[in-house]
This record gives structure tokens, C-alpha cells and sequence, in this order.
């Protein structure tokens, strides 16, 4: 796991660092101060790993579920699961945040819900404003992406944005042309892009 980070720091390291399934299940909590039972496992375990302390995602989320819950309810519904995620009630496990593969082949997101890869469960329409709103991809970059989610390459499409986002020559990728394989990893080599 990664160095210490606080609630407080999540917009400014979503916006930099982020992949775009973690992205808009960032900008979907802040629009809606709602997100479901699948997004907040994938999006809770994936800030665990970037740094947040128990304590921190604590206050990251009921702060996110204030617009529209009380505290009252937040202690009751979500708190249990938050100490779950770090393995501090029920089995004690120490869960892994999820990998691209897990994400891509396992909880295919129903109505209503954000989790998943965007790339692999938007539609074309969805996957492209996302793109362009969230990551800035102009259209004359916007079909290197596309085809790649066409021939079901969502790997290379997240690491092509990567690239494209970082300035990056194409093919390097996350460094000697390695491709992402895993949401953390992305974020982790962003953040050390900066240093
Ligand atoms: Fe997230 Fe992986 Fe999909 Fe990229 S390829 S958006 S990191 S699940």
C-alpha cells in the first residue's frame, strides 16, 4: 500500500491520477453523494490501496453520503462495510483492491450503478463523453482510443489514455511499453510521474 493520503486530498488526486473507472466513480459519488453496494467496494478498496487510512475514508465517505443522509444512517449502513474493506470486523481479511481483470469479468454493472471498466460496459455514446469531460481526449485522438475498445483491447484503450494524458510517446505506456493491468498501478505511476 501506498503513503498516507486524507480525505480532503481525493478531488485534486482524482482529476491527476486517477483511471477513468475509478474517475467516474469519483465524479458519479460527488454528483449523486450516492453510490451502490458494488461501486463503493470497487472505489473504497481502490482508495485503501492509494493511502487512505481507516480513519481518513471514514470521514472521506460520510462526508460523500452527507448531501443526502444523516449521520445517524451513514453509522448504520455503511460504517460496518467501510471497517470491512480494511479487515477490521467480520473475517478480518485484508482485501485487495480489484484487479482490471476482476473489474472486466466480474459484477457487470446493472442499471443505476458505476462500477465496472468504462471502456469494456459504457456504450460508444457514454465511453466518448466520459472520455472527452473527464480525461480531456480531443476528437482527433478519440479514434486511436475507440478502436481499441472495438477489437475488445480495454486494456490498451486505459493505457492509451494514459499515455495521452501524460504526455507520453505511444507505446510506452506505463514505462518500457508496459500496458495497465491494474487501477492502483495507473494511479501509483502517475503519482511518480510527478516527482
Ligand atoms: Fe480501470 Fe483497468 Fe478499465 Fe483502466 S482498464 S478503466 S484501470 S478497469
Amino acid at each position: 500500500s501506498g503513503e498516507s493520503v486524507t480525505a480532503d486530498m481525493i478531488d485534486g488526486l482524482a482529476k491527476k491520477h486517477f483511471p477513468l473507472c475509478m474517475r467516474a466513480l469519483h465524479e458519479h459519488l460527488r454528483k449523486e453523494s450516492h453510490l451502490r453496494h458494488q461501486g463503493r467496494l470497487q472505489y473504497g478498496l481502490f482508495l485503501k490501496i492509494v493511502g487512505l487510512s481507516i480513519e481518513e475514508a471514514l470521514a472521506f465517505w460520510r462526508k460523500a453520503f452527507s448531501g443526502k443522509m444523516s449521520d445517524e444512517k451513514f453509522t448504520k449502513e455503511h460504517l460496518y462495510n467501510i471497517k470491512h474493506n480494511y479487515g477490521l470486523v467480520g473475517k478480518m481479511a485484508n482485501y485487495p483492491a480489484r484487479s482490471c481483470q476482476t473489474i472486466l469479468t466480474t459484477y457487470p454493472p446493472g442499471a443505476n450503478e458505476f462500477h465496472g471498466c468504462p471502456y469494456r460496459h459504457y456504450s460508444e455514446d457514454n465511453l466518448k463523453t466520459a472520455l472527452q469531460s473527464m480525461m480531456g481526449i480531443s476528437s482527433h485522438d478519440m479514434q486511436d482510443v475507440l478502436s481499441s475498445v472495438r477489437t475488445q483491447h480495454y486494456h490498451v484503450a486505459c493505457t492509451r489514455v494514459y499515455e495521452l494524458t501524460h504526455g507520453i510517446r505511444k507505446g510506452e505506456g506505463l514505462g518500457g511499453g508496459e500496458t495497465v493491468n491494474h487501477p492502483n498501478e495507473y494511479c501509483q505511476r502517475s503519482r511518480e510521474l510527478e516527482k
